[in-house]
């Protein structure tokens, strides 16, 4: 079977690897597609140079073997079944699983193609080889819905942890692929209002077709501050912190969900946190919960109209190179290969 392997900047090939056998706890995928996320842009663009790497972990297909110990599992995906799947390792063992926040493991994740070469996924592939328990059933719906499971699920962490409720007035820094979903998921789940924020015209303009009751710049939004509950910062610049700050209402929660160049610092106001009961929270990747919620909403077809408005461009895993080609060099929502 063939796998993607990035072997440089600007350089991927499709290499022959023995089809996977699963084990008894495990289930086999013939992968329908997988989307191109930050971490296969940067690889591809030679901005995280880790070579040779078989990257690609926003998968999703259907289960065409299953391991003799998961066979007609109740809950088990079974043969024919259409899954998402969690391809990042959890160890189950170390301090941050034991306490329910395994998106934070001690232990390094990923694992190894049979030639040693690293594996950050390895789901620009035909088949996969997964966990049972890290596969999510979703139903009949569209694959490339499927292979947003992983992406949603981070989104369901995130609004999950930032303690969101229905009728809250929500604000979204950054109108890109992740911040849509905010809008996607906090609009499906009761927001009074979601407001985007991006320096693109194009986006601020798709984000309103999507849904937005207001969308504008980073300079435009004067008239908006101190007028929301949660405010999620999903494109991390310099000033984003403070500017989160500044649209928060008393008691207001500022999410930090975008990755921030390791250099930029944020000046905040301790009195004013004291003194308004406001928070300021990371999240990062996901948890099994949160992939459970993510495959019930998949699987419910509620957020079918807004992943749809998300997918640019669909490859097959033969032209995966024109793939990672446009989604390095043009803004793109999700790129699908496979
Ligand atoms: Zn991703
Ligand atoms: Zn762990």
């Amino acid at each position: 079977m063939q796998v993607a392997v990035v072997t440089g900047p600007g350089e991927v090939e499709l290499r022959d690897e023995p089809r996977p056998r699963p084990g008894p706890e495990d289930v086999l995928i013939e992968v329908g597609t997988c989307g191109l996320c930050t971490m296969e842009r940067r690889l591809f663009a030679g901005t995280k140079p880790i070579y040779p790497v078989a990257p690609g972990h926003e998968a999703a297909g259907r289960v065409v073997e299953v391991g003799a110990a998961v066979a007609l599992l109740p809950g088990t995906p079974q043969i024919g079944d259409l899954v998402t799947m969690d391809l990042l390792t959890r160890c189950g063992t170390c301090h941050m699983c034991r306490r329910g926040r395994s998106a934070l493991c001690k232990r390094p994740q990923g694992g190894a193609l049979s030639d040693g070469t690293i594996s950050m996924g390895a789901g620009l592939a035909e088949v996969v080889r997964v966990a049972a328990a890290q596969t999510y059933r979703v139903g009949e719906i569209p694959v490339e819905h499927a292979a947003m499971g992983e992406p949603l699920a981070c989104v369901v962490h995130s609004v999950r942890l930032s303690g969101f409720r229905s009728g809250d007035r929500v604000a979204v820094i950054g109108a890109g692929y992740m911040g849509r979903l905010h809008l996607a998921l906090c609009g499906a789940w009761g927001a009074a209002s979601v407001a985007m924020i991006d320096v693109s015209e194009a986006r601020q303009a798709e984000a309103l077709g999507a849904g937005a009751d207001r969308a504008g710049a980073p300079d435009a939004v004067t008239g908006w501050l101190g007028g929301h509950d949660i405010v999620f910062v999903t494109a991390g610049v310099a000033g984003a912190v403070e500017m989160a700050l500044e649209l928060c209402d008393d008691a207001g929660t500022v999410v930090l969900y975008g990755a921030f160049p390791k250099d930029v610092m944020a000046s905040v106001g301790a009195d004013r946190i004291h003194h308004h009961e406001l928070s300021i929270i990371g999240v990062f990747s996901q948890e099994p919960e949160d992939w459970r919620t993510a495959a019930g909403l998949l699987q419910s077809g509620a957020l079918a109209a807004d992943l749809d408005r998300l997918v640019t461009a669909r490859y097959k895993l033969a032209d995966v190179a024109d793939a990672l080609a446009l989604a390095v060099e043009q803004p793109v929502y999700r790129v699908m290969v496979g």
